[in-house]
């Protein structure tokens, strides 16, 4: 019966058919099991511009001042992507309940039309409020460019294409693709992106002093007895920044092993020193939740006040101002030694001996010229700043130029191995020199 089937299909031609047939079989085994949605506008059909709900692979879509165009002036991969003009949508009318870790999204100019501009924006309340992900997208060229962002929410999310320079000018998307939440990343395989440059201390859940947590928005090797990670490590693109404010909710990291202090957002009341954000909160900025995780306790260090404030965050500001020129920055940072010089005073601990204040924060920032490249993007010719500064006060309106090293004067400090997934033989050059810009 199957093999009459079979042949039945084969005699007739039909091969291709089948095939079609049997992607969108394997596309629905996927989709139930919550991994990849992509849409590419391939099986439906939408003549006008009109809003109106239409059922394509992944579900019911609303276009809006948008319809399905195959004609050669459509920007698009395979034959259909959809086509938006004024201040058009394109509208998930469906949830995915295994939530949104990465987006990407092609998209291109159609015709000859000039440059437009659009957002992605999503909801996790199946569509009552919508929340924009990432920065305004510019599309300037006919061929197919593809934009990422990085929502990182987790259960239910659905999201949307909104043009929002509201000319006449028609832009194409297409092949929206969302990852599941917490499969992230562009490093492949199942590390985090955080970790791409490596785990300098080998952190993992035995060693509750040097125990890794593997958040979506960074990644920490954490010390229990200090109080303290011991490093935070995270990527930094244009995915990671938004408009979203600062949230200001400080709070105890429940996720930390039993056994374990979990820093109170009090804690470091009264004691002179700030809670020192290690990633920071203008570095995530994408959605209310990515930059919720900057206030857990166990992404602080105790922080002299005049550090914190004045040539840290100096250095923080132009991290981003390297992000706004295009770079993708792969940041580590911590606290190192006992004893640091608050606003009160000097002080080994704090909150009852439960957090350990450091003596020095260190920083590297490796510079990325190609966002994505990953390992493969460093070169013996990469960018990669080194500071080490004193965890005191007076240092307010220091340069963070003055405080350059090498990596490789980091290494013998904490002992860790930085860059451990660059060969080694361009790990000897950029960890032995000191950043000179
Ligand atoms: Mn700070
Ligand atoms: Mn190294």
């Amino acid at each position: 019966m199957i093999a009459n089937f079979w042949q039945k299909l084969y005699r007739n031609g039909w091969v291709t058919g089948l095939v079609i047939v049997l992607l969108i079989t394997f596309n629905t085994l996927f989709s139930a099991k919550g991994a990849t949605t992509v849409e590419g506008f391939e099986s439906g059909s939408k003549g006008s511009y009109a809003a109106a709900d239409v059922t394509l692979s992944t579900g019911v879509w609303n276009l809006n001042d948008a319809l399905i165009g195959n004609l050669a002036g459509d920007a698009k991969s395979g034959t259909k992507s959809t086509r938006i003009r004024n201040s058009g949508r394109a509208t998930m009318k469906f949830n995915r309940t295994t939530g949104a870790g990465t987006v990407t999204i092609k998209h291109g100019k159609y015709g000859s039309d000039a440059n437009t501009t659009w957002q992605l924006w999503c909801s996790t309340n199946s569509g009552s409020s919508w929340s924009q992900i990432g920065s305004t997208v510019t599309t300037s060229s006919t061929t197919l460019q593809t934009a990422t962002f990085t929502p990182n929410i987790s259960g239910t999310v659905r999201c949307e294409v909104r043009k929002t320079d509201g000319t006449s000018n028609r832009t194409n998307i297409d092949d929206i693709t969302i990852t599941d939440y917490g499969t992230s990343g562009g490093g492949g395989g199942s590390a985090s992106v955080h970790l791409t440059m490596g785990n300098p201390s080998s952190a993992g859940t035995s060693n509750l002093n040097n125990y890794l947590l593997d958040k979506p928005q960074y990644a920490v090797g954490y010390n229990c007895s200090l109080g303290r990670p011991n490093w935070v490590s995270w990527q930094l693109n244009n995915s990671w920044l938004g408009s979203t404010p600062r949230q200001d909710d400080f709070r105890a990291d429940t996720t930390l092993p039993s056994g374990c202090y979990q820093v109170k957002s009090t804690d470091f009341s009264g004691s002179g020193f700030d809670r020192g954000h290690m990633t920071p909160s203008a570095d995530r900025t994408s959605t209310v939740a990515v930059n919720s995780s900057t206030f857990l306790m166990s992404n602080m260090i105790a922080q002299a006040p005049d550090n914190n404030q004045g040539v840290w965050a100096n250095l923080e500001n132009y991290s981003r101002t390297l992000v706004g020129q295009g770079k993708e920055l792969h940041i580590i940072s911590g606290g190192h030694g006992t004893g640091g010089t608050g606003s009160n005073g000097t002080s080994n601990t704090i909150a009852n001996g439960n957090v350990t204040v450091p003596n020095r924060t260190w920083k590297i920032i490796v510079v990325l010229d190609t966002p994505g490249s990953g390992v493969s993007g460093v070169t013996t010719l990469t960018r990669v700043i080194a500071v080490n500064i004193p965890n005191a006060q007076g240092v307010r309106n220091d340069d963070w130029r003055n405080y350059r090293v090498s990596v490789d004067t980091l290494e013998s400090l904490t002992g860790y191995d930085f860059l451990s997934e660059v060969p080694t033989s361009i790990q000897s050059v950029i960890e032995a020199q000191i950043d000179s810009f």
